[in-house]
């Protein structure tokens, strides 16, 4: 069971996320877009957080990049969520800072997994520095 705040701006796509995360036992916290997400994330230190790419006013990129800064938050795993995932997609994605992406639209297996892979990375003792090398 881990708290996952879900940045998305598509009411749909929120809580589809809400369904799958609640369903796998997680508690999940929503922000409807950029700004929103970075304030419940320091309000709220999350376990992990899902962020939609693609949001009107600060997107998903651009807040991962202030989280990241953050020493606050920087420790928090972030998932983009994203429905265009070509080549240089992938790379500004990990490039702002986000430890894995999934392509919308993915299904409850995928999430689950790419949540879970991520929470264990997360809850090591003294974990080491992320590595953007593959
Ligand atoms: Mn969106």
């Amino acid at each position: 069971m881990a708290r996952i705040l879900i940045v998305e701006d598509n009411p749909a796509n929120l809580k589809l996320a809400e369904f799958i995360l609640n369903r796998a036992g997680h508690q999940t916290l929503a922000a409807g877009d950029g700004s929103e997400g970075i304030a419940v994330a320091r309000r709220e230190r999350p376990d992990l957080i899902l962020m939609d790419v693609q949001m009107p006013g600060m997107d998903g990129l651009g807040a991962t990049r202030l989280l990241k800064q953050d020493a606050a938050t920087a420790a928090i795993p972030i998932i983009a969520l994203t429905a265009l995932v070509m080549k240089g997609d992938a790379e500004r994605i990990l490039a702002a800072g986000c430890d894995a992406y999934l392509a919308k639209p993915y299904s409850h297996a995928q999430l689950t997994a790419a949540v879970a892979s991520l929470l264990r990375i997360g809850s090591a003792a003294s974990a080491p520095p992320r590595d953007p090398s593959p």
